[in-house]
């Protein structure tokens, strides 16, 4: 059925008016990680509305706790454009830090307030406003969409991570379906939206290092071997030594030492071990392999005995600047104006398990008050990003490729 021009602009109010409404469901299951309470049976439905076959997909039973995925389809063949994102939240907090209760989903003055509004629920109901204006406004005459568009949706993001999109993505691989590009609606604006498309991360590695040594008297260090000296020359030497200068796509990589742990109560005790822990945020001038044999070299040089525990929750990754990224710039360019910086800071996201299928870019809403007290969105942003990834579907499935 074709949809005149009036009808057309009724629907346009009425999608926009479900975007806000959707972000507030969503914000008011409180799911937070592994947690789903009811959050992507919300989703589902409104995806089963546009169409979309959808795959309800729990992973893990152990310690973590069992988590849900969604992974829905709209079509079956062409080009799979994929938003990917999650609906799992950081905990509140203190509640006396919130103006508003982080699970009511309550509204004042065209603000919306919940833990979720800008990581990520909003961007994801923005999405779903965006296929409903597309398959209403762009398809009008077409009976199909010119390829195909799907949602991964993980209840793992937030916390270990190892029940969600990488799981999701052996699914999809064991039944031989792919992902062409992905878009994940991560908020990567630090003011406004069309400030910032993140087109990679940065790697990063945690180590916990314990030097052991030989207890003693302070008064006779002879029959003693101190972990502590040990330890803090070895930390001063990760510290000295400069990892690079940094990329044309990323800043330099960074290391922090987090926490120095001997627990020794007496004054006149060598202690028998010192302990420390580090992060390093690395770029793709390295990658975890490479790092592990740099600090195990440095600790064997400074220490005789020693135990390290390194874990690499991400490599480093970039999708270099191009069709995917050109055209998301380009919808923030058309509805904006603005023209996004295509950058590579800030923590880690899915992307890093994504980037193994296809070439994959970030970009969703303000990130000011993410993992905060009275995080929020303003419902006119929420629209403006609903337009802009409106203007990608329309670039990536209907203009001719680049
Ligand atoms: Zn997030």
């Amino acid at each position: 059925m074709s949809l005149s021009v009036q009808e057309r602009g009724k629907e346009r109010v009425v999608a926009e008016f479900d975007i806000v409404e959707l972000a507030r469901d969503l914000i008011r299951c409180p799911s937070v990680t592994p947690t789903d309470a009811g959050a992507l049976d919300v989703l589902q439905k409104a995806l089963e509305r546009l169409g979309f076959i959808c795959y309800r997909l729990p992973f893990g039973l152990g310690d973590e706790g069992k988590v849900d995925n969604l992974y829905a389809r709209l079509g079956t063949e062409g080009r799979n454009f994929c938003y990917a994102g999650h609906t799992d939240v950081v905990p509140p907090g203190y509640i006396g830090d919130w103006s508003h209760a982080p699970f009511d989903g309550s509204m004042e003055d065209g603000v919306i307030y919940g833990r979720g509004a800008s990581d990520m629920k909003g961007a994801i109901a923005a999405f779903v406003g965006a296929i409903e204006r597309f398959q209403t406004q762009f398809l009008t005459g077409l009976t199909k969409i010119p390829g195909s568009i799907s949602l991964l949706i993980t209840g793992d993001e937030e916390g270990v991570a190892v029940n969600g999109t990488k799981k999701v993505l052996n699914w999809l691989t064991a039944r031989n379906e792919t992902i062409d590009h992905c878009l994940v609606g991560e908020p990567t604006n630090p003011e406004r939206i069309g400030d910032t498309i993140k087109i990679g991360r940065r790697g990063s590695l945690n180590a916990q290092i314990t030097i052991k040594g030989v207890q003693g008297h302070v008064a006779y260090p002879d029959g003693a071997d101190n972990p502590v000296s040990r330890l803090v020359k070895f930390l001063a030497a990760l510290e000295d030594h400069p990892l690079d200068t940094g990329t044309e796509n990323f800043q330099p990589s960074n290391l922090e030492i987090t926490s120095v742990d001997i627990g020794n109560e007496a004054t006149n005790v060598i202690p028998a071990r010192a302990s420390a822990r580090f992060n390093i945020r690395f770029n793709d001038c390295h990658d975890g392999a490479s790092l592990r044999r740099w600090i195990s070299g440095l600790c064997k040089s400074y220490a005789k005995e020693f135990d390290l525990d390194i874990t690499v929750s991400g490599e480093a990754f970039l999708t270099p600047p191009g069709e995917l990224s050109n055209i998301v710039s380009g919808a923030i360019a058309k509805i904006t104006g603005m023209s996004p910086k295509l950058s590579t800071s800030g923590g880690t996201s899915d992307a890093r398990f994504i980037k193994d299928m296809c070439p994959v870019v970030e970009f969703g809403l303000i990130s000011r008050t993410m993992h905060k007290a009275d995080e929020c969105v303003a419902t006119a942003d929420l629209k403006l990003l609903s337009e802009i990834y409106l203007a990608v579907l329309e670039q990536y499935f209907l203009m001719p490729r680049q």
